[in-house]
């Protein structure tokens, strides 16, 4: 089934053409700057000329004509009608406590997205632009709401409660949600394939490690714990976010540099992580090149990062009593054999080893071993396709809509 995947952020669209019954990509694209004086498309059909183009695009309504534009094109299009979409899917970051998995978006689905703006100020109102603009651009396929916290649902609730009065879970359902579920979930699924044992006995501890970064303890196919919280603002340090805090130091600096809850919302979300830290970048690869001609503070942002991934990892095989596989995904999970080395090393006391030349020499864009053969923990590499796992679960919606007699 042809599915078109739909991510939408508040000035962006991302976009995937995908086959599902291959599992194959057909053609990917990005709209940036929404709104901006002029916006930036690319659009990247497999097998035919790529296209980089500006344009003037002033909603997420454009956004989309303009994609449709582009995939009929008769130049670098890629479909001859747009019936050739059969369902689209839209990662929506925050299903609050509600859905537990993939949906078709009815009015019903929609207002609690909406509900859940709130939750997720900065992700849930630009998904659901997308939704309604993608549901204006293609009016007669299934279209489907797949979840970043989804997957977490599996949480039991002694690690999703914090140690708050628990009236405010009761009240405003202030819990741990998690997020990167479908990279989670797809990069383990990859691990399962490999290993001959039940999926029931297996236990795994998956780094999603981008920009955005969270850890997740897998245990039994079930995700048991993670480190986004809340919201994606906790857990390990991010590329611009704080990770996890003390949370007296928010009083203290509010009131030291007299900053509004706006204020403080930015500097969590916008210039702390490996940005704050280093004072100089965001990007894992500029700090790593930095740090190597001696930035000292460089070096210590990617020491935090590195040690944090470390205490999740152990704290996760003591939360799960054992681990047979980390895996390693994302921008920087995928491609830094440093990150990987420093996060893992010195846990020999855990059976974790990681093999120098396979981590060094580890192929990009295919699955890869990267722990000795002695180790008690296997290591791996595992690309991540958060849009692969969407297009697939809409496909399954979408079928079994049209099988259903009621719908
Ligand atoms: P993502 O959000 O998954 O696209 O990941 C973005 C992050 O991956 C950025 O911090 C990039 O610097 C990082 N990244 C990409 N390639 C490399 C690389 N070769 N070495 C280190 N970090 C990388």
């Amino acid at each position: 089934m042809l599915v078109l995947v739909i991510n939408c952020g508040s000035s962006s669209v991302k976009y995937n053409l995908i086959e599902t019954s291959e599992k194959r990509d057909i053609c990917k694209g990005l709209i940036e700057r929404i709104g901006a004086v002029t916006s930036i498309v690319k659009h990247e059909p497999v097998g035919k000329k790529h296209v980089k183009d500006t344009r003037v695009i002033s909603s997420h309504t454009d956004a989309l004509q303009e994609i449709m534009s582009y995939l009929l094109n008769s130049e670098n299009g890629i479909i001859s009608s747009p019936s050739d979409i059969k369902a689209v899917g839209h990662r929506v970051v925050h299903g609050g406590e509600m859905f537990k998995d993939s949906v078709l978006i009815d009015e019903d689905v929609t207002e609690a997205i909406q509900q859940a703006f709130d939750l997720a100020p900065l992700h849930n109102p630009p998904n659901l632009k997308g939704i309604q603009a993608a549901k204006e651009a293609l009016p007669d396929v299934p279209h489907v709401a797949v979840f970043d916290t989804a997957f977490h649902h599996s949480l039991p609730a002694h690690a999703y409660l914090y140690g708050i009065p628990n009236r405010l879970y009761r009240r405003y359902k202030i819990r741990k949600y998690g997020f990167h579920g479908t990279s989670h979930y797809y990069v383990s699924r990859q691990y399962y394939k490999l290993n001959d044992k039940p999926v029931n006995d297996i236990k795994v501890i998956t780094c999603h490690l981008g920009n955005g970064a969270s850890i997740a303890a897998i245990d039994g196919g079930r995700s048991v714990d993670t480190s986004m919280g809340f919201t994606p603002l906790s857990g390990i340090v991010m590329g611009t976010r704080s990770g996890d805090l003390d949370p007296s130091i928010l009083f203290y600096i509010m009131e030291k540099e007299e900053l509004t809850l706006n204020n403080l919302h930015a500097l969590l979300n916008r210039h702390s992580g490996l940005l704050g830290l280093s004072g100089y970048a965001s990007d894992m690869r500029d700090l790593i090149a930095e740090a190597g001609k001696g930035d000292r503070r460089c070096q210590q942002a990617i020491d935090v990062f590195c040690y944090k991934i470390k205490q999740y990892v152990g704290s996760y095989i003591a939360s799960m009593n054992g681990c047979d596989a980390i895996i390693f995904t994302a921008g920087i999970g995928e491609n830094s054999p440093l990150i990987r080395k420093q996060s893992l090393q010195n846990m020999g006391y855990l059976g974790i080893e990681i093999d120098d030349k396979l981590n060094e020499n580890a192929e990009r864009g295919s699955i890869q071993k990267i722990s000795t053969d002695d180790s008690k923990v296997d290591v791996y590499v595992v690309p991540t396709n958060e849009e692969l796992v969407i297009a697939i679960d809409t496909a399954k919606i979408a079928e079994a809509t049209a099988q259903s007699p009621w719908l």
